[in-house]
């Protein structure tokens, strides 16, 4: 057994220290990013903020208002061909990302991963393919990766999810341009109860950032953000994009049976997942999620809004003029108390 002595740090527990700055105003701050992607090859243009697949979040309608924001939605990994062929009029697919399990490392005639095929026969535009598993420490996601890799040279792969520095490499060394970075930290997840496993948010991201600046791959801090503070903090801790699930969920364009007038938001390793898709529970799996019920919340774009006013502000207070130059911007100061709590937390 071995102890790690170092305090490992979450969001809550660090804020930026502001900084003399040249910025006039938050017009100055430019929130799109240019990428190359180191195994592509592909260049993609955008405000790296991005929605989850989750069930909740990934839908044809989100995709439609982060687009204008040039943002991207991954699609949730349950819709249809059919599906696609009906709603996805309207989507610019340069913001969209296709997403399928693992479920082909087994069965080559999976469901999800045929689906994934058809869809980018159909939308040969699409820039992104995201592999999502919750534990992607096995060594035959590995494989997976490469086997992707080989079939869709061009295409830029998104996967996880992982949250430490050598698996970091490890998937970037299989095929992987973008790392998932997160294990325990989403908002329905209940990994860390269920199981004791997990790292810290904010130290796995510097953490994996930096296993991934080092061989030129890039990562995405996925789970854990709860203020647009937070997605500022993710930035400032190195993460090249940011995947939001909770904080974008019952919206009008998030999806969710509406019980008692208030709107079911749940994880994708919930037992109301599992029940809705029809996974198999075979007495060796237990959920690692859970279902919440929210108030509807109202347009999406208010939340956008939201979301990129605190990251343009974080950047006029820390001098950085654009997304890409927030961690070499960022001194964060550890704190006990973060917020003044008299009239509740938001
Ligand atoms: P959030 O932004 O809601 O804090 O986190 C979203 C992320 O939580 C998702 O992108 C996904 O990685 C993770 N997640 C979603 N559902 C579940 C679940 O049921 N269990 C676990 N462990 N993680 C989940």
């Amino acid at each position: 057994m071995r102890i790690e002595e170092d305090i490992k740090l979450d969001y809550k527990d660090v804020l930026f220290k502001p900084k003399r700055s040249k910025l006039e105003s938050r017009r100055d701050v430019r929130l799109e990013r240019t990428f190359k992607f180191h195994n592509s090859g592909q260049e993609w243009e955008g405000v790296p903020i991005m929605a989850s697949n989750m069930d909740g979040v990934g839908t044809f309608s989100m995709a439609k208002v982060l687009q204008k924001h040039k943002m991207l939605t991954v699609m949730r990994k349950h819709y249809t061909v059919d599906d696609w062929q009906k709603h996805a009029k309207g989507v610019q697919m340069k913001y969209v990302s296709v997403c399928t399990g693992t479920s082909a490392i087994w069965n080559e005639d999976a469901v999800d991963y045929q689906t994934m095929k058809a869809v980018l026969a159909m939308y040969p535009d699409i820039p992104f393919i995201t592999v999502d598993v919750a534990n992607a420490y096995h060594e035959n996601f590995g494989h997976f990766i490469a086997k992707i890799r080989d079939q869709y040279p061009d295409k830029t792969i998104i996967a996880g999810n992982v949250i430490t520095g050598e698996m970091t490499e490890e998937l970037i060394i299989r095929g992987a341009d973008i790392v998932k970075c997160g294990i325990g930290p989403g908002s329905v997840c209940t990994t860390r109860l269920m199981t004791g496993v997990g790292v810290p948010q904010l130290s796995g991201i510097i953490e994996c950032a930096d296993a991934a600046n080092g061989i030129g791959g890039h990562i995405v801090a996925d789970g854990g953000c709860v203020y647009p503070g937070d997605v500022a903090k993710a930035f400032g801790a190195g993460a090249h994009f940011v995947m939001l699930g909770g904080m974008l969920a019952g919206y009008n364009e998030s999806d969710g049976q509406v019980v008692d007038g208030k709107i079911q938001f749940y994880g994708m390793s919930s037992d109301a997942a599992m029940v809705k898709h029809g996974s198999r529970k075979d007495g060796y799996r237990g959920a690692e999620g859970k279902v919440v019920s929210l108030d509807h919340r109202g347009p999406v774009d208010l939340a956008i809004t939201e979301i990129l006013g605190g990251v343009r502000s974080a950047c006029t207070y820390i001098g950085a003029r654009r997304i890409k130059d927030m961690p070499k911007c960022t001194t964060f100061v550890r704190c006990l108390n973060n917020v003044n709590t008299v009239f509740g937390n938001s």
